[in-house]
């Protein structure tokens, strides 16, 4: 049986000692990350994995190399703009480097990401399921989190077309899901008004209706990434609509018409942003730009909120590849640099860095991939199911934790590579500039707690909640059971919070929801780590994930006794081959081990 988690590789410890840097011919992102194999492994449904593997070696390979290269080259040249022409007349022409054409290209056109979910790809005779895309997502964000973001918004623009278009805006759904890249166009979503972002029921964008069927937009949205974007769906308000979200529609705003003539809008600048420079963010101001409407009018925020859902997954999948590639650049710096005598990570604390990095690493990727089974499975099982509940509990909690997560490791990784990982060319300084917007847009970590509020009133998600974790918890080996035994105490100081929160008042309950969010985090991503652990031992007898499982609980739920220095606990050191270098474990030697609460 193979020790390694997706079946394909030898298990041995990983010797980040051998790269040079995280980028380049020799390395290849997927195969250098177990956990991320583990995950797709573990949640791609029936029979796709067997399918994807090799396209994500493929892939994984794409983006080490030739990606790699094309995302350093597009941060340092960046993107430009020219609104008017020479004689004044509106051009609205986003300038990109050719670098970026490149990465569409391989992304698109070779890999299919944007064509699978919707049209059977080769050796298929049905799409690919969105855990398919998420994942490529993932590897994507190794590298550029900008490109990520026109990429999901591409898929996020189809899905809703898909779903809730009645055949007007059939050419742009072709189009979005074409893989032919002189056909295929990108997805955008315009959201934000100068008067409110996260308060989207403040929009004030009009949507008059013309004699043809078209509409005609009026008005300014503030914040729209992918800005040129022909497939890029606005939120607007038509004549004597209701007030708020619900009197929004949705429409489909191209760039430009059939002729390539601009569309009656301005870009009137883009931008000058801290990061995710591959993706040109502007400012338009509609003049009466030509419009045509998704479905039926004022229904646009609930088709909306489909699309903001996968975006938020992406972006959890996403900064689950920014703190891949920053633990990366993190190993393989601290594999290499010497200092006082030694190579820096055989020094203890480092050791310890390193391991509660990895820890983190698992978690973030446990929790996003277990949000993304069960919006998959809610796609089968319909808005009746346990599914469909876990999934609008579990994104936004799976959204704001790892944006954080990301920010704090690529943060950390910076430091781990000394003064060389604050400067350019080094790549942690760009995934830290890059992570910075994964808090801030799809929803800030307040709005997203706010609105796990919501889904635990609106949707009694609470309900689907219990069985699923007791479900998880549900274990045998001695050592993962007691493991499994201390997050149950957890659950309960849960369970009891949210029967709190059921009977105060509101004011009360806004009050406690990020710290909600963050022990939903928690006990759910602890779960779900002893639920892999069993499965590990089960499917491949590799005990490693189960020391994974209780040093998150420890780093989570510890004993804080003198904040953990009397404790004895050297687990940091004595795990880092297993953790850090992902060395396989022999499930019997875990029956001596003390869990966190022993
Ligand atoms: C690089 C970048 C690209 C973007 N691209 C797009 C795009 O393509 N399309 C698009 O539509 N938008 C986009 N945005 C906008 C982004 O989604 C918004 O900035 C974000 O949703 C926050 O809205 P806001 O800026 O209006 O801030 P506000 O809504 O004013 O929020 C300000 C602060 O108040 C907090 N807050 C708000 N309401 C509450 C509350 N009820 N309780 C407690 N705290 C609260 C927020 O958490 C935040 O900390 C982008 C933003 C950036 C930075």
């Amino acid at each position: 049986m193979s020790a390694d988690p997706s079946g394909d590789a030898s298990g041995d410890a990983i010797d980040y000692g051998r790269f040079d840097r995280g980028h380049g011919d020799a390395l290849n992102y997927w195969t250098l990350d177990p956990t991320l194999r583990f995950e797709a492994r573990r949640v791609y449904p029936d029979g796709e994995f067997e399918w994807a593997r090799e396209r994500l070696e493929a892939f994984g390979d794409a983006v080490a190399g030739p990606i790699a290269e094309n995302a350093e080259e597009i941060d340092r040249r960046g993107i430009d703009l020219a609104t008017y022409d020479r004689d004044g007349e509106v051009v609205n022409e986003v300038r990109y480097p050719a670098e970026l054409t490149e990465t569409e290209r391989l992304t698109y056109e070779r890999f299919g990401l944007t064509h699978d979910p919707f049209h059977a790809p080769p050796g298929r005779s049905e799409p690919v399921s969105l855990t398919h895309p998420l994942t490529m997502q993932a590897l994507l964000s190794y590298n550029d989190a900008g490109f990520v973001c026109p990429a999901s918004m591409t898929v996020g623009a189809a899905l809703v077309l898909e779903k809730f278009d009645d055949g007007a805006n059939a050419e742009t759904f072709r189009r979005l899901t074409s893989r032919d890249h002189d056909e295929h166009v990108e997805g955008a979503m315009f959201l934000t008004e100068k008067q409110g972002g996260s308060d989207v029921g403040a929009n004030e964008v009009r949507a008059e209706p013309r004699e043809d069927g078209t509409y005609e937009l009026h008005g300014e949205k503030w914040f729209c990434s992918n800005v040129d974007a022909e497939g890029a769906l606005a939120l607007a308000r038509t004549p004597d609509a209701e007030d708020g979200t619900e009197g929004l529609s949705l429409f489909v705003v191209p760039h430009t018409d059939e002729d390539g003539e601009p569309n009656d809008l301005v870009v009137r600048r883009l931008k000058d942003k801290l990061g995710t420079i591959a993706v040109p963010t502007g400012e338009i101001v509609f003049e009466g730009a030509t419009a045509r409407l998704v479905g039926e009018e004022e229904r646009g925020f609930r088709y909306m909120t489909e699309m903001l859902n996968y975006e938020r997954l992406t972006n959890a999948t996403g900064a689950v590849g920014i703190m891949g590639r920053a633990l990366l650049e993190a190993k393989i710096h601290a594999a290499n640099r010497e200092a006082f005598g030694e190579t820096i990570q055989e020094f203890p604390l480092m050791k310890r860095d390193l391991v509660e990095l990895t820890v983190d690493y698992e978690a973030a990727a446990a929790f996003a991939f277990e949000a993304a089974k069960h919006y998959v499975a809610r796609e089968t099982d319909g808005d009746d199911s346990a599914a469909y509940r876990l999934m609008r509990l579990l994104v936004p909690v799976a959204k704001y934790r790892t944006a954080r997560m990301a920010v704090e490791t690529s943060s950390y990784a910076m430091e781990v590579l000394g003064g060389n990982g604050y400067v350019r060319g080094f790549t942690t300084e760009r995934l830290y500039r890059d992570a910075q917007v994964l808090p801030i847009w799809e929803g800030t970590s307040n709005v997203l707690s706010l609105d796990v509020l919501r889904v635990l009133d609106k949707e009694a998600a609470h309900e689907a909640l219990l069985p699923y974790v007791r479900d998880l918890l549900d274990v045998e080996h001695p050592f993962v059971e007691s493991v499994a035994g201390t997050v149950e105490g957890r659950f309960l100081e849960l369970q009891e919070a949210l029967m709190t929160l059921a009977t105060e008042d509101e004011e009360y309950a806004q009050y406690h929801a990020k710290r909600l969010a963050d022990l939903l985090f928690d006990v759910v991503a602890a779960a779900v780590l002893v639920s892999e652990a069993q499965w590990a031992i089960d499917e491949d007898g590799d005990g490693r994930k189960a020391l994974v499982a209780d040093s998150f609980v420890r780093s989570r739920f510890g004993d804080d006794e003198a904040y953990g220095v009397t404790s004895g606990d050297r687990s940091g050191m004595e795990r880092f081959d297993a953790i850090a270098r992902y060395a396989r474990v022999d499930p019997e030697s875990l029956v001596e081990a003390a869990p966190a609460d022993d």
